[in-house]
């Protein structure tokens, strides 16, 4: 498929805001693009692998730089210069491109294939000389692309599309392109001459036997039961039309929760329909999106949420894990599925013969304690953990980890669609505890409140940070937050403080200054960072900010700037967390904007950071 074909229907994307259109353009792309399909549908997602694969690309916007340098020989400066004008990398390509004398550019046609096969070779390049090998590979394709195809190129490889294409607009896309369009049926019409039709059994008498080809019922479609390739229209009545197409689905969606890879579900929907979609299954090794919680402020709203009894567990200050076993072999991997297995690796000697099972997924986090008296050590030391490479024997003897499960998502098959107290039952069956190495999580099962009250305050006063609480029948969500676990923390203490910093923003925003660098007061008159505010900012706030800092804008660098520290703002966070990387020595976790606190000149001190983090402990 020729990559100017795809990117036309970007950029029909990207000029569009609403989802159903999102949904009409991605499913005639889809329904055209044969042997490129499942490339296709991850390029649209902004992905080169699937999900589950541990595989990146590996490639800085300053790399990107280099090779942009190379390819359209423009300077360094230039780039950045572009790039700050136009508010992205692949805007900024496109213009330098268009800036090319119009005979340079490639006789050759840019095609999906090359562009794929360029970029999935890049991830294995390694050692000396991969950072040159890649830019050489970059640079090839921009060299065989016209201006439009470099921006979505830089923009693929940068992982940052822009398309505002989701989940949910994939899954519809995949079920229009590949299932029958489904209409209403309508009194008196002519079905006679329609061929291939299957139609809702209620309708049986109304359309008479002669033009139809099969009938079918809700029942058997919902069971998957219902042939379904091969027709070309499926008519209902007219609520019956929303039901078979929620059904239609519910069959893409199984396809993703199993496989994490809506290239894979588009090709097994289009070539094997709902047959083939029903038998994906879960595979041992390929971890699967977890599910989320939502936030609640009390125990009476959590009840409210998951219903009563539920189940309360401690919310642990660990890491979320998902452990696969297959017989004598374990992989561990983090929420964001990288494989985390050689981080961990007595972890995963340890637990497989307390797991009594062949084949299983189980749902947990990982806690850290203390080698000396055994209580607990919170995430932020754990997290050493997660990225060492080296020295790891001895970090697993200075940090030593328990595995705590929570959940099953697979014992010799899925158990998504089983509810979750036959999931913990089922849990309980197979794990051998052991203090230290593999332990359940600590959990009651209650409807009273007092009680609940009380595991929040041994799980507070054990260092954890607050509590789980659980719908007993509620099934296995991948991937989403819809309720049927909530979490229950403690409100902390909010921060003035004053931004001394940011960067211009890119994409849709570009023009307005975010990413916000907060200062605290060193108490001599000087500021100390203490992270960034980059999220959660609506357009109205950023336009706010904008104007504020733009008049005191001190240096700039690229799209970084350094401002004059007078805009005090009340920043919400979760955790304070030490930090090597800002000058105070400290980090907030998910800092969020609460107001500009405009009757305030000066910043909280450094001291009170301390001591936020201190009373955390
Ligand atoms: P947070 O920062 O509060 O952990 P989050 O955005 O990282 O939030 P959420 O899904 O909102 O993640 O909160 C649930 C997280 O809490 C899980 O991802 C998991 O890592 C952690 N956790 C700790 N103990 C439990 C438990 N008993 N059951 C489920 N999750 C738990």
């Amino acid at each position: 498929m020729d990559y100017s074909e795809l990117v036309a229907v970007y950029e029909e994307l990207g000029s569009t805001r609403s989802n159903l259109e999102k949904t009409r353009i991605l499913s005639e792309l889809f329904s055209s693009c044969g042997q490129s399909l499942s490339t296709v549908v991850r390029f649209s997602m902004g992905r080169v692998f699937s999900a589950w694969k541990d595989e990146d690309i590996g490639i800085s916007s300053k790399l990107m730089v280099k090779a942009l340098k190379k390819s359209t020989g423009a300077s360094e400066s230039r780039i950045t210069e572009a790039w700050k004008s136009e508010g992205d990398l692949g805007e900024a390509a496109q213009k330098l491109l268009e800036g090319k004398t119009q005979q340079t550019f490639a006789v050759k046609k840019l095609t999906v294939e090359k562009v794929a096969e360029n970029l999935s070779e890049m991830a294995f390049f390694e050692g000396s000389g991969s950072q040159g090998r890649k830019i050489d590979s970059i640079s090839e394709l921009l060299s065989l692309a016209s201006p439009s195809e470099a921006k979505y190129v830089v923009r693929t490889v940068l992982g940052k599309m822009r398309l505002g294409v989701g989940e949910g607009t994939v899954r519809d896309a995949i079920t229009d392109s590949f299932f029958p369009s489904i209409e209403a049926f309508e009194e008196g019409k002519d079905y006679s001459g329609d061929e291939k039709l299957l139609v809702d059994e209620r309708l049986e008498e109304k359309i008479g036997y002669n033009s139809v080809i099969s009938f079918f019922s809700l029942d058997s479609l919902e069971k998957g039961e219902t042939y379904v390739k091969g027709f070309d229209k499926i008519i209902s009545t007219e609520e019956g039309c929303k039901k078979v197409k929620n059904i239609l689905k519910r069959f893409v969606q199984h396809g993703y929760d199993v496989t994490n890879d809506f290239g894979e579900v588009a090709t097994t929907a289009r070539d094997e329909g709902i047959e083939g979609l029903k038998q994906l299954e879960m595979t041992i090794f390929r971890p699967i999106n977890a599910m989320l919680a939502k936030k609640v402020d009390s125990i009476e709203e959590g009840f409210e949420e998951v219903g009563k009894p539920a189940a309360i567990d401690f919310k642990y200050d660990g890491m979320r894990a998902q452990v696969h076993k297959k017989g004598g072999e374990v992989k561990i991997f983090t929420r964001r599925l990288d494989d985390v297995t050689n981080q961990f690796p007595e972890v995963a000697e340890k637990i497989v013969d307390l797991i009594e099972c062949d084949e299983c997924i189980l749902d947990c986090e990982i806690v850290a304690y203390d080698p000396d008296d055994g209580s607990m050590v919170p995430f932020q030391k754990l997290s050493k953990r997660i990225k060492r490479k080296y020295g790891i024997d001895k970090m697993s003897e200075e940090i030593p980890v328990e595995l705590r499960p929570f959940d099953l998502l697979n014992r010799e098959g899925s158990m998504l669609k089983k509810s979750y107290s036959e999931r913990f039952n089922s849990l309980e069956e197979i794990v051998s505890e052991e203090k230290g190495v593999l332990r359940l999580v600590d959990r009651a099962v209650t409807s009273d409140v007092s009680e609940v009250s009380g595991m929040q305050q041994r799980s507070l006063a054990e260092g954890q940070e607050g509590i789980m609480m659980k719908n007993l029948d509620a099934v296995y969500k991948p991937g989403s937050r819809v309720g049927y676990m909530v979490k229950l923390k403690p409100v902390m203490e909010t921060l003035d403080l004053v931004i001394i910093g940011a960067e211009w923003s890119e994409g849709r925003r570009s023009g307005w200054l975010g990413s916000l660098v907060l200062g605290c007061s060193d108490g001599e008159g000087d500021y100390l960072e203490v992270g960034r505010l980059a999220t959660g900012l609506t357009d109205e706030q950023l336009e706010e900010i904008t104007e504020r800092l733009k008049p005191l804008i001190v240096e700039e660098d690229g799209r970084d700037v350094v401002v004059k520290p007078e805009v005090v703002v009340e920043a919400e966070f979760e955790e304070v967390q030490k930090s090597p990387t800002y000058s105070s020595g400290y980090a907030l976790r998910f800092p969020r904007l609460k107001t500009f606190r405009d009757d305030k000149e000066d910043a909280d001190s450094i001291e009170k950071v301390e001591r936020l983090y201190k009373s955390q402990r």
